[in-house]
């Protein structure tokens, strides 16, 4: 066991302020990463403020942080697939048991035992997991992903939450050419939504409640972009949708869009606003419409999305911080402001 330097939150209402955590030194399956970049995430603030209290009670000092990239300085004797010096990435998991029927379908994330970057059980350590606002990072191999060597990697750190969040839908609902695609909430993921639906071939409308997101909304890929506050654009896109990804972290009415759903069309929520939305039963029926949720990605698919980005050069928007602003990021997140996802530089840890 070694300590090394992270920030981490001591209750809902505290800032992430600098400390020293314990990381585990690596066993023969494990692999030790230096950590380069960490994509700020919202479910980091959700978690940091107890906002999931109902589904997923943080416990404190929490170290959040699940978009990882950075390079090996270590493996065990066991790690076949990588060495020192490789460029590396770990997401929203470290861990789970690998031999139930999830894990052997490639859906570690529905794995009864799965153990997530943070706020999860420690099996090695004690206590709970601690994710990557820190300098180090060690994790089992099989939950370690490679990343293509032409993505910036400031920029390749959200793919591993915000990208793989995004993709994972839009293949599962065959998002392509011929499809009219919406996505709702520009943000960290919507963003990544936007430049998938689009690298994919489908015609892309973005809801956005802030205006001065359109221009932006355009460059990313989309082809129409609709302020969603104005309920004359909405009506004209009624009943027109093949597919709807809704990535907003807050309330919204979620029923204005199922409306603009045409017969059999889907949308799948990826947002996860700490409170119940209500939807309307008749909306979904009238049209044999569906409504859906999706968590993250396996690793197998998550490493198929960082290939399919390496191939088509897609990265995140980033605004890169130093640690030492992440309060004020996470407020500027609150507002809707960013754009459109914030990489923290780690080497700004060592002067903690
Ligand atoms: P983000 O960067 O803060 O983006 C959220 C966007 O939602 C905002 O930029 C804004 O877009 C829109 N929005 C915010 N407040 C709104 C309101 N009151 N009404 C309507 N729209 C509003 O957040 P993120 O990191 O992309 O995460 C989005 C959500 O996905 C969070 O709840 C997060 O926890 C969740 N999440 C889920 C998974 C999963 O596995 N399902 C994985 C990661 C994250 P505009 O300015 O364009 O309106
Ligand atoms: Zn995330």
């Amino acid at each position: 066991m070694h300590n090394i330097k992270a920030y981490s939150a001591a209750g809902a209402t505290s800032p992430l302020t600098s400390t020293k955590i314990a990381r585990r030194d690596p066993t023969e399956h494990d692999v030790e990463i230096e950590i380069l970049f960490c994509g700020i995430c919202h479910s980091d603030l959700h978690s940091v403020r107890n906002e999931w209290s109902e589904f997923m009670p943080t416990a404190y000092p929490i170290v959040p942080g699940h978009e990882i990239v950075g390079r090996i300085t270590k493996v065990g004797s066991a790690v076949k697939k990588f060495k020192p010096g490789d460029v590396a990435a770990v997401g929203c998991m470290v861990d789970s048991d690998g031999t139930c029927p999830e894990c052997r379908a490639g859906f570690e994330q529905f794995c009864p035992n799965m153990t997530l970057t943070f706020n999860s059980p420690d099996k090695h350590l004690g206590g709970v997991t601690y994710g990557g606002y820190s300098e180090s990072i060690v994790v089992d191999q099989r939950f370690v992903l490679r990343v293509p060597s032409n993505l910036n990697l400031a920029g390749a750190a959200p793919l591993l939450c915000a990208g793989i969040t995004t993709y994972s839908p839009m293949r599962r609902w065959k998002v392509g050419k011929g499809k009219k695609v919406g996505v709702v909430g520009l943000g960290g993921l919507g963003h990544m939504g936007v430049k998938f639906a689009h690298a994919l071939g489908a015609h892309v409308v973005v809801f956005t409640t802030s205006p001065n997101k359109k221009e932006a909304a355009h460059r990313l890929g989309a082809d129409e972009v609709v302020v969603s506050r104005d309920a004359g654009e909405m009506q004209k896109h009624a009943e027109s949708f093949d597919f709807i990804l809704d990535a907003v972290s807050a309330e919204h009415d979620i029923n204005a869009y199922i409306s603009l759903l045409r017969r059999d069309g889907n949308l799948t929520i990826v947002g996860a606003p700490p409170k119940p939305l209500p939807v309307a039963a008749l909306g979904l029926i009238m049209r044999n419409r569906s409504f859906s949720g999706s968590m993250i990605g396996g690793i197998p698919e998550t490493q198929e999305m960082l290939d399919f980005c390496g191939k088509h050069n897609i990265t995140a928007d980033v605004e890169v911080i130093p640690i030492q602003k992440v309060n004020e990021a996470y407020e500027r997140l609150l507002k809707s402001d960013v754009k459109y996802r914030f990489s923290i530089d780690m080497a700004s840890l060592k002067s903690e």
